[in-house]
C-alpha cells in the first residue's frame, strides 16, 4: 500500500469516525442510552464489531466504548511531509472504520432514515444469511464482489454486472461516484435486483457496504465456528475462504481508501477503474491489495486472477448467459414470451432409464413448434430425457429428473417452478430475443447430466414434443412412471429396508455433525432423503452418505441400535456416544444448522413446539428461532431440542418415543398451512382428525399462559399424557 493511500486512508478514517461520533451523540440525546440498537432479525448483533471485538450492541450505552475503541485504532490524522504511515497503522484506521460505518447504520436503524428504502435493502437478516451464506460454504457461490461507485454509463454497469454473475459471485453495492450508483445503473438498465439474482443493492452510501464485510463476518461465526470475538479466526475465515475483493469505480474518496483499508484486514483486495497514485509501498505485502487503473472489460478478469479465484470456464455456448445465479430470476407475466404448463398448456418432464443401445448419445430432438412458434403465448411441452449407463439404475431417475429444474432455471431469462407433470416454465422477451431455442434447453441439459453424473450417466439422448396432442399421450405413461416410484417410496419404511444413510456434508462447518438418513426421516435440511442418500451413495462411493447398518436393536421405541451408535460415535470424531433416531429428549439426533424447523420442549403445556426458519416471531418457549438456532446448532446434542426437515413432522416415526405427532401444542399458521395434508392424515390415523385445530398458533398467544387456556379449551391431547420430562 502506498504512502499516499495510507495517508488517504487515515484521514477518511477520522472523518467516518467523527461521524460516528455525532450520529450517536445526536441519537443520545434524542432517544437515551437505553434505546435498543439492532439489526433486523439476527442473532449476531453489530456483526463486524460482535466479530470482531465479542462485544454484543444491544442498546445506545453499548457504543460508547467501541468508539472509543475506534478512538484508539485511529493514528494521528497525516500532516503532509511529517507523517510516514505505514501498512499497520493504515489497517488499524481500516479496522475503525468499519466500526464506525456500522455505527453509522445502525443509527440509520434508529433515528432514521431506514436503510431499507427503494431498491436498498439494508442488512440482511440471518434467512438469509443461512440461505445465501450456505452456497458459499458449499461452492455454488465462490464470494462476492462489493461495488463501490458507478460504471460510466448503464450499459458498461450491465456488462460488468453480467461477468459476475456468471462466474456465480454475489455482488454487494453501495457508495455513490457523483450522485450515482451501480444498482442504479442496473435498475435503469431493466434488470432483476435482489438476493434471487445475486445483485444486492445495500445503499447509497460508502457506510452501507459495512453490510458486505457484516455478511462475511457472520459466514465466520456461524459456518466457520469461529468464536466472536476472535478476530484472527474472523479475517482467516474470510481471507481463505471467502473469495471476495472490492470494485471501486469513479473517483476514489477517502473515506473510500478508509473503507478499503478496512476490506483489506479481511484479505478483500480492492481494484480500481481510475489512476491512483504509485508509491512504491512501505508495509509488506503479500499480494496486490490496490490496483487501480484497470479498463472496464477487464476489470472483472484482473479481480479474479489477484484474489486467485478459480472458475471454471463455461464448456457451453449459448445465446443467453447461464449459471446458478441466473437460478432465482422471477419473470412476471408481463415480460414472459412464452409460459410453458402452469395450468396453462399440459407439460410434463420425465428422465427415464434405457439400454444402451436406445440411446443415441447427444441427440436432441424437437417435434412440433419451437418456443418462437408458440401460439397466444403458451407451449405444451414433454421434455423426455433418456438416459443409459452400466451403473445406471431405476432410483437415480428422480434425482436426475429433479435437476432438471436446477439446469433450466440456469438460463438466463428462463425460470422453472415445480416437477414432474405440474412444472411450469417462462421464458422472457430478452431471452427470445437472443435467439433461445428449446435446442438450448437441451444443450444445457445434456452438458450439465455429463458433467455431474459422469459416473453412472454414459449416454443422454433428450426429446422434446410441443404438439398437444402428443403431450397429452406421452403424459399418461409419465404418470404411471410418478405412480410407480410413489408407490416404492410409500412402501418404504425404516424397518423394511436394510440400511440407512449418514450425511456428513455439513461437516464442513459443523464438524462433528452427522446426520442419519432413514425412509421416514428426511435429513434436517430437509433436501436430502433416503433414496437421494442412497442414489448419492452409489454416484460417489465413500462420500458424504455411506450406509449405515442397524445391529443389535437396543431400543426399538426410541430406535437405539449398536450399528448406529457407533457410527455416530466414529463420525462425530469421539463426541457423542449413543443416538435415538425418535426421541428428542435423549440422546436426540444432532443439528448442524441448516434445520428447517426446530423442536422445542413446552413444559407448562406437557408438550412441544414447531417453528419454522420463516418464522420471526416470539415463540412459547420465550426465544425466537434465531436465539434456538444459536443453542441447537453446531452439531452437539441438545435434549428437549432438536432441528428437523419439516416433512418429519409427518411422518410415523415423529419422535415416537416422546408421543409422537399429538405431542405437538404449537406451531405457525404458516407451518400447519404447508404441511395441512400430511398432517391431517397422519392426525387421522392417530384417531384426532380435528388435530390440527387443537394445536394453538400465534394468534392464540406467544407464551405458554396464552397458550394454554386454549389447549384446555380444545382437549389438546398432550395435556393427558405421560409427562415429557
Ligand atoms: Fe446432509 Fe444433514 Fe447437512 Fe442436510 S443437514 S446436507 S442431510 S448433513
Ligand atoms: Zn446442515
Amino acid at each position: 500500500m502506498s504512502r499516499i493511500i495510507s495517508s488517504a486512508a487515515i484521514r477518511g478514517a477520522h472523518r467516518l469516525v467523527r461521524k460516528a461520533e455525532e450520529k450517536w451523540r445526536q441519537a443520545m440525546d434524542a432517544k437515551g442510552p437505553s434505546e435498543p440498537v439492532e439489526f433486523p432479525n439476527t442473532g449476531y448483533y453489530l456483526p463486524v464489531i460482535y466479530g470482531l471485538t465479542g462485544r454484543k450492541v444491544q442498546r445506545l450505552s453499548d457504543l460508547e466504548p467501541v468508539l472509543g475503541l475506534c478512538r484508539e485504532l485511529l493514528p494521528e490524522e497525516p500532516k503532509e511531509h511529517l507523517w510516514t504511515p505505514y501498512l499497520g497503522t493504515a489497517l488499524d484506521a481500516g479496522v475503525a472504520t468499519l466500526f464506525a460505518e456500522e455505527t453509522i447504520e445502525a443509527m440509520r436503524y434508529v433515528m432514521g432514515p431506514n436503510p431499507v428504502e427503494g431498491i436498498w435493502l439494508g442488512a440482511a437478516d440471518d434467512v438469509i444469511l443461512r440461505e445465501r451464506g450456505i452456497e458459499f460454504v458449499d461452492g455454488r457461490a465462490p464470494g462476492f464482489a462489493a461495488v463501490v461507485g458507478a460504471a460510466p454509463d448503464a450499459a458498461t454497469a450491465v456488462r460488468m454486472a453480467k461477468e459476475m454473475q456468471q462466474k456465480n459471485l454475489y455482488i454487494f453495492m453501495a457508495g455513490q461516484t457523483r450522485g450515482m450508483q451501480f444498482a442504479q445503473q442496473l435498475a435503469e438498465a431493466g434488470e432483476d435486483l435482489g438476493w434471487n439474482t445475486r445483485l444486492v443493492p445495500y445503499g447509497m452510501e460508502i457506510e452501507a457496504q459495512i453490510y458486505s464485510l457484516g455478511f462475511a463476518t457472520r459466514a465466520a461465526l456461524s459456518f466457520g465456528g469461529v468464536a466472536p470475538g476472535d478476530y484472527q479466526g474472523v479475517l482467516r475465515y474470510n481471507k481463505n475462504r471467502i473469495f471476495a475483493f472490492v470494485i471501486a469505480l469513479g473517483e476514489v474518496t477517502d473515506e473510500w481508501y478508509a473503507t478499503a483499508a478496512g476490506a483489506i484486514s479481511y484479505g478483500f483486495p480492492t481494484i480500481a477503474d481510475t489512476p491512483i497514485p504509485q508509491i512504491l509501498p512501505t508495509g509488506v505485502c503479500t499480494y496486490e491489495h490496490v490496483v487501480s487503473d484497470v479498463p472496464h472489460d477487464k476489470i472483472v478478469a484482473k479481480a479474479v486472477e489477484v484474489r486467485g479465484l478459480k472458475v471454471a470456464a463455461p464448456k457451453l455456448k449459448l445465446p443467453v448467459a447461464f449459471g446458478p445465479a441466473f437460478e432465482g430470476e422471477i419473470i412476471r407475466r408481463a415480460d414472459t414470451f412464452v409460459q410453458i404448463g402452469g395450468n396453462e398448456s399440459p407439460a410434463f418432464e420425465l428422465v427415464r432409464m434405457r439400454e444402451l443401445s436406445e440411446v443415441e448419445d447427444g441427440k436432441i430432438e424437437i417435434i412440433g413448434p419451437d418456443l418462437d412458434g408458440a401460439a397466444a403465448g403458451k407451449l405444451p411441452l414433454a421434455t423426455i430425457v433418456d438416459v443409459a449407463g452400466r451403473k445406471m439404475n431405476e432410483d437415480f431417475e428422480p434425482v436426475l429428473e429433479r435437476r432438471l429444474h436446477d439446469f433450466i432455471n440456469y438460463l438466463e431469462g428462463v425460470t422453472h417452478n415445480a416437477q414432474r407433470d405440474i412444472l411450469r416454465i417462462r421464458v422472457n422477451h430478452k431471452a427470445r430475443a437472443a435467439g433461445l431455442s428449446l435446442r438450448h434447453f437441451g444443450e444445457m441439459i445434456y452438458a450439465e447430466m455429463k458433467s455431474e453424473y459422469q459416473s453412472v450417466v454414459d449416454k443422454v439422448q433428450i426429446t422434446f414434443l410441443t404438439e398437444e396432442a402428443a403431450v397429452l399421450a406421452r403424459r399418461e405413461e409419465a404418470r404411471r412412471a410418478y405412480a410407480a416410484r410413489d408407490a416404492r417410496i410409500a412402501s418404504l419404511t425404516d424397518d423394511t429396508v436394510e440400511e440407512f444413510y449418514t450425511c456428513t456434508l455439513c461437516q464442513s462447518f459443523a464438524p462433528n455433525h452427522v446426520c442419519i438418513v432413514a425412509p421416514e426421516r428426511i435429513g434436517l435440511c430437509g433436501s436430502v432423503n433416503w433414496f437421494d442418500a442412497k442414489a448419492a451413495n452409489q454416484l460417489k462411493p465413500g462420500g458424504a452418505n455411506v450406509p449405515v447398518y442397524r445391529g443389535e436393536v437396543i431400543d426399538a421405541l426410541r430406535g437405539e441400535y449398536a450399528g448406529i451408535n457407533e457410527m455416530v460415535k466414529t463420525n462425530s470424531h469421539g463426541t457423542l456416544e449413543a443416538l435415538n433416531l425418535y426421541s428428542m429428549m435423549e440422546n436426540p439426533m444432532t443439528s448442524c444448522g441448516c434445520f428447517e424447523v426446530i423442536l422445542a420442549v413446552v413444559p407448562e403445556g406437557n408438550g412441544v413446539l414447531a417453528v419454522n426458519r420463516e418464522h420471526t416471531g416470539m415463540t412459547p418457549t420465550g426465544m425466537k428461532f434465531s436465539t434456538m438456532a444459536g443453542m441447537v446448532g453446531g452439531g452437539m446434542q441438545t435434549p428437549g431440542f432438536m432441528g428437523v426437515g419439516k416433512h418429519y413432522l409427518t411422518s410415523k416415526k415423529f419422535i415416537q418415543a416422546d408421543g409422537g405427532l399429538l405431542r405437538i401444542i404449537w406451531m405457525p399458521k404458516q407451518l400447519k398451512e404447508l404441511l395441512r395434508e400430511g398432517l391431517e392424515r397422519r392426525a387421522a390415523e392417530l384417531g384426532v382428525p380435528d388435530f390440527l385445530d387443537r394445536i394453538a398458533d400465534e394468534d392464540v398467544g406467544a407464551t405458554a399462559e396464552e397458550i394454554l387456556p386454549f389447549l384446555e379449551e380444545k382437549g389438546h391431547p398432550a395435556l393427558t399424557m405421560d409427562p415429557i420430562m
